[in-house]
């Protein structure tokens, strides 16, 4: 897998796209409430597989974590604080970092430890 970074971000429909893989676009999209890192299904455009929801910000949270995010050993980015949809990505090279790997619940937060956003969360463990 061989990520190319946009910089600057190309301007879309959507938002902006901040790079892009051999399955993936990965792409900022400006919601009501959040901004969201989307991964896009290149061959399917009209639909996206992994989604992190972060604080507005015009975009600049969503970037900064893209920018230090390295999607071959790191499951998911930093710094999100909602997970919509079900799957949890596995990143290919998931294995080399162990540490940072460890299972989250929707909201971003380790399992072993505290949630740090809904004292009610359910953590709930996805299918690996
Ligand atoms: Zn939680």
């Amino acid at each position: 897998m061989t990520l190319i970074r946009h910089d600057p971000p190309i301007p879309i429909e959507e938002g902006l796209r901040l790079g892009e893989d051999d399955d993936y676009l990965y792409e900022m999209w400006p919601q009501l409430f959040n901004d969201r890192l989307v991964l896009r299904v290149k061959k399917i455009p009209t639909t996206w597989r992994y989604g992190w929801c972060f604080k507005q910000a015009n975009g600049l949270a969503v970037v900064a974590a893209f920018a230090v995010w390295d999607p071959e050993t790191e499951d998911e980015p930093i710094g999100w604080h909602k997970r919509p949809g079900r799957e949890v990505r596995k990143a290919p090279q998931r294995d080399t970092k162990p540490d940072y790997n460890q299972p989250r619940c929707v909201h971003g937060d380790y399992m072993s430890m505290a949630c740090l956003r809904d004292p009610f969360c359910p953590r709930k463990r996805e299918a690996s």
